[in-house]
């Protein structure tokens, strides 16, 4: 996995160093030695991850990461500060302007690596998020700016551990700032894991159970997966503490814990799974929203128009043929005129829900505004569209539609089917024959289908 780094240091060695480091490994690297040109890069050239020193003349690393992290362009990018041993303050310090981790100086290439690779593949899963959110965007469905404005720090917490006096101090910390339980029992903690859980702070030298086995399993389920992990660790067993963050442990904290230090960590994770549930929601809310009628819960115009000239541009290079049926409920203005237009509305939402049980899995069935609805038909000809298209009327002409209030009433629908013809058709033409059909049908008296090729 490789990525782009900007690496942000005043000292020219201190650059030279980091950047021979991570060309080894054959990470992309920009460089930059004053904290304005460093915003003024992350903006411009958009790096998957900033390493930043804290200790820099003129504007010094906080302030860099909280303009980086203020800017809607790019709060995005992760940041690791760099800062001295001795650090804690720093640390502190760090976390609150918004770094999402820290090295210390002199840097361990161990932790380097993979603090980089668990920051990248984090990056890389929001980069793709956001990609798809802004496309939704643009279909102005997503009031992003206010939702994020309200995005909390403050969540659940799991707990599991089965030191319980470390997990009933690690109870009341974390409980000043969330809602926290604890588990002793590895089997039932994952089970939790389950539920509405936005953190699980991990005693990764647990005794009684393989903390490292856990996280495997955390990670495997669909449920679980996202699930942010704070470790606990012991500094020295580096093996441990590698393998805990390539399995996909999100932060550690090592012993004895910090309990500042853990605090200000549990909150970065939160909101970062809060901006990442963010993206996913709205995301899966405007995709469903910009195709589908709120009405009927079918299929709108805009899913027609594109399915239908996929489905047209690969019959006309001699792709497989296709067929639409238009349907158009008949003499719809005197169930309004007569019911109310409530009733009309029923009305609307029974046939569609009529319709959508008779056509096939395959089958697009669209409302195509009003009361027409048309039903894109792919790999049909046109004796099974017809035969799926009489399927659909007799089951309204047959069955009478029962109104919310007990009144009940006849309804009919009239049917246009037509079939693509090869080179010159097009999605116009197409759903011109079928409304042709629907035409005929009306003339002819209704509650019939019409199937209208050209010759
Ligand atoms: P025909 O048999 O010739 O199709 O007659 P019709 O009355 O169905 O045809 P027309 O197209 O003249 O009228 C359709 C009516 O459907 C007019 C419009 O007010 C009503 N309508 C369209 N959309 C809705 C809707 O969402 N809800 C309700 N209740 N009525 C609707
Ligand atoms: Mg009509
Ligand atoms: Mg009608």
């Amino acid at each position: 996995m490789t990525a782009r780094v900007l690496i942000v240091d005043d000292i020219p060695a201190n650059v030279r160093l980091l950047q021979a480091k991570l060309e080894a490994d054959y990470y992309e690297v920009l460089t930059a030695n004053d904290g304005q040109v460093a915003i003024d890069m992350a903006i411009a050239e958009q790096p998957d991850i900033i390493l930043l020193d804290v200790m820099m003349p003129g504007i010094d690393g906080y302030e860099v990461c909280r303009q980086i992290k203020d800017h809607p362009e790019t709060r995005h990018i992760p940041i690791i500060l760099i800062t001295a041993l001795d650090g804690r303050d720093d640390r502190l310090f760090g976390l609150e302007a918004g770094a999402d981790d820290f090295l210390t100086k002199p840097i361990d290439d161990m932790m380097l690596m993979a603090r980089l690779q668990a920051l990248v593949r984090l990056k890389q899963m929001v980069d793709d998020l956001r990609r798809r959110e802004a496309s939704s965007r643009r279909v102005g469905l997503i009031d992003n700016e206010q939702y994020l404005r309200q995005l909390s720090a403050t969540g659940n917490v799991l707990i599991l551990d089965d030191n319980v006096r470390q997990a009933e101090r690690l109870m009341m910390q974390l409980g000043e700032d969330h809602r926290c339980a604890f588990e002793t029992d590895p089997t039932r903690a994952l089970k939790i894991a389950g539920g509405r859980v936005d953190l699980i702070v991990l005693n990764l030298t647990a005794k009684s159970f393989d903390a490292l086995r856990w996280v495997a399993h955390l990670r495997t389920s669909e449920v679980t997966r996202n699930r942010p992990v704070l470790a606990i660790v012991n500094a020295d067993e580096r093996q441990q503490v590698f393998k805990a963050l390539e399995l996909g442990v999100n932060d550690v904290v090592p012993r004895p814990v910090d309990m500042l230090e853990l605090r200000a960590r549990a909150k970065t994770q939160i909101k970062r799974k809060r901006y990442g549930d963010f993206l996913r929601n709205t995301l899966d809310r405007s995709l469903e929203l910009a195709v589908t009628d709120p009405l009927t819960g079918l299929n709108n115009r805009r899913f027609l128009d594109h399915h239908l000239s996929l489905a047209m541009a690969r019959h006309v290079k001699g792709g497989p043929e296709l067929s639409v049926l238009l349907l158009d409920i008949d003499h719809f203005k005197r169930v309004n005129d007569t019911y109310g237009h409530d009733a009309g509305d029923e009305v609307i939402r029974e046939f569609a829900r009529r319709l959508g049980l008779n056509v096939r899995a395959i089958d697009m069935a669209c409302r195509f505004g009003g009361e027409e609805f048309v039903v894109l038909m792919p790999e049909t000809g046109s004796s099974d569209a017809v035969h799926i298209a009489e399927r659909v009327r007799s089951q309204v002409a047959d069955i009478p539609f029962v109104l919310a209030d007990g009144r009940k009433l006849d309804v009919t629908i009239s049917i246009g089917v037509a079939t693509s013809q090869g080179v010159g058709d097009t999605p116009e033409t197409l759903l011109k024959r079928a409304d042709e059909g629907v035409y005929e049908a009306k003339q002819a008296g209704r509650n019939r289908v019409i199937v209208r090729n050209a010759a």
